[in-house]
């Protein structure tokens, strides 16, 4: 018997998404909410709805208990944790499976390899993924730290094994900072995760941000769905992304993607993943992987036609993948602006009551948000509000479109990110598709100065 019914542990635009795939394949769907969630449009779009817990997230998207019991409850055969929140914790994965609830997503000890950094660049080694130049594995001592910077020369960055979203590294300029930087990252890491480990890498002065699409049915199956360029960041959080990257050509798309593809083949990978890389000069440098369904998944669903929540929902069910290399074809070009409730220069948060909001639409205009006029922004969680997602056949027709579809989006009552990417998208270096990691931040520096 297949999956039936599935219990969405997430909130937001995520949770909306996965109830769409699953009852476009005619499953039914169980939302989980917070009391500050109680209105909130996934909760009104599900078949059923248990409240989980209080406002706070460690109270109730992360109560391991709360969720297990209300699946019980509920009778759902599956849970799909989305992006954030248990979605890459392997302990809760395989209490899942212990309940006889299907997983939908990798396999635990996937997410466990993965969720370690230096574990994880250890693998990825092994399976023949090119690394950043750096400290084999964990720095045990001073000495050690110093003869391997010395080796991959300065500047270094240290970090944390057990870091995550951008926190728990440092750039070290000089050998003369070498010592005190290793001790206060350590120090940090440890007060911040629990563990002290720490590891060293070269530091790219000006990379891109490229990550690959995979997808395994954890049996020696895997595919890849090309890439997505994230470049455009503030403080490690990607703001827009697009697909294909405007830096890659066919043939680079084809020789990684069947790298990596090959990679996880080999690691009996189940599910949806994303193998990230920084890439300078030509190179790509494997810095982590994703066990998990990403924010920027629709531009890849845009270019490919493939439907990634579908495919997840199709392999936790033990099916094969729908989809073989030589019919995945990448066409036309399609961007993502992540809609956040905040200012948008300053980014400071601005939750509260949407009095309007009008979705753009018109041809291949997607919004994937759980808002409506009258609903009450909680200021409990991430701020991020809307994924407007646009595709057309060329960078340039994309591009006109996304400024279109921005002009037509109205959301008052609380101030949003689209005027950050209306000013985006008249910037010639985004245009030209011409920008680093470092580009939104230099930007922003200059904006204000
Ligand atoms: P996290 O898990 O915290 O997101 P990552 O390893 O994915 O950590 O790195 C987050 C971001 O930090 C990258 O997207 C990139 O902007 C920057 N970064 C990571 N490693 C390097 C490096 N070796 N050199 C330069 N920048 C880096």
């Amino acid at each position: 018997m297949g999956i039936s019914r599935i219990l969405i542990a997430n909130r937001g635009e995520i949770a909306l998404r996965i109830h769409r795939a699953a009852h476009e394949m005619g499953i039914e769907t169980v939302a989980v909410h917070s009391t500050a969630d109680a209105d909130a449009m996934h909760v009104r779009l599900a078949d059923h709805a248990i409240c989980i817990g209080p406002p706070s997230a460690t109270d109730s998207y992360l109560n391991q208990a709360a969720i297990i019991s209300a699946a019980e409850i509920s009778g759902a055969d599956a849970i799909h944790p989305g992006y954030g929140f248990l979605s890459e914790n392997a302990q809760f994965a395989e209490i899942v499976e212990t309940h006889d609830i299907k997983w939908i997503g990798p396999k635990p000890e996937h997410i466990r390899t993965m969720g370690d950094k230096v574990e994880a660049k250890r693998t990825a080694g092994a399976l023949g993924l090119p690394l950043v130049p750096g400290s084999d594995g964990a720095i045990s001592s001073i000495e050690e730290a110093a003869e391997v910077a010395e080796q991959i020369g300065y500047p270094v960055l240290v970090k944390a094994a057990s870091g995550g979203g951008g926190r728990g590294m440092k750039v070290i300029p000089t050998a003369a900072d070498l010592a005190s930087a290793v001790a206060q990252a350590k120090s940090e890491a440890k007060a911040a995760f629990g563990d002290d480990t720490v590891y060293l890498e070269k530091y790219l002065g000006n990379p891109r941000h490229i990550e690959f699409q995979v997808f395994g049915d954890g049996n020696g199956n895997a595919v890849h769905l090309g890439e997505r360029d994230c470049s455009l960041q503030r403080r490690h959080q990607k703001v827009l992304e697009e697909a294909p990257s405007p830096v890659l050509s066919q043939e680079e798309r084809q020789r990684m993607g069947s790298i990596v593809a090959k990679a996880m083949a080999e690691m009996g990978y189940r599910g949806a993943g994303t193998i990230e890389f920084l890439w300078e000069n030509g190179e790509f440098y494997f810095i982590e992987m994703n066990t998990r369904l990403q924010v920027e998944h629709p531009v890849t669903e845009a270019i490919t036609g493939v439907d990634l929540v579908r495919e997840q929902i199709r392999i936790a069910d033990g099916k094969p993948l729908s989809v073989q290399q030589d019919e995945i074809e990448f066409k036309g070009h399609a961007i993502e602006c992540r809609i956040n409730a905040e200012d948008p220069f300053n980014f400071i948060p601005s939750p509260g009551l949407v009095t309007t909001y009008h979705a753009a639409g018109g041809m291949h205009v997607r919004v994937d948000s759980g808002l409506y006029a009258g609903y009450r922004i909680p200021p409990y969680y991430d701020s991020m509000i809307a994924k407007l997602i646009v595709y057309g056949r060329t960078r340039e027709g994309c591009i006109m479109r996304l400024r279109r579809a921005l002009e037509e989006m109205v959301i008052e009552g609380v101030k949003t990110s689209i005027p950050l990417h209306e000013a985006l998208l008249n910037e010639p270096d985004i245009l030209d598709g011409n920008y680093s990691i470092k580009w939104l931040e230099e930007w922003l520096g200059e904006r204000e100065a």
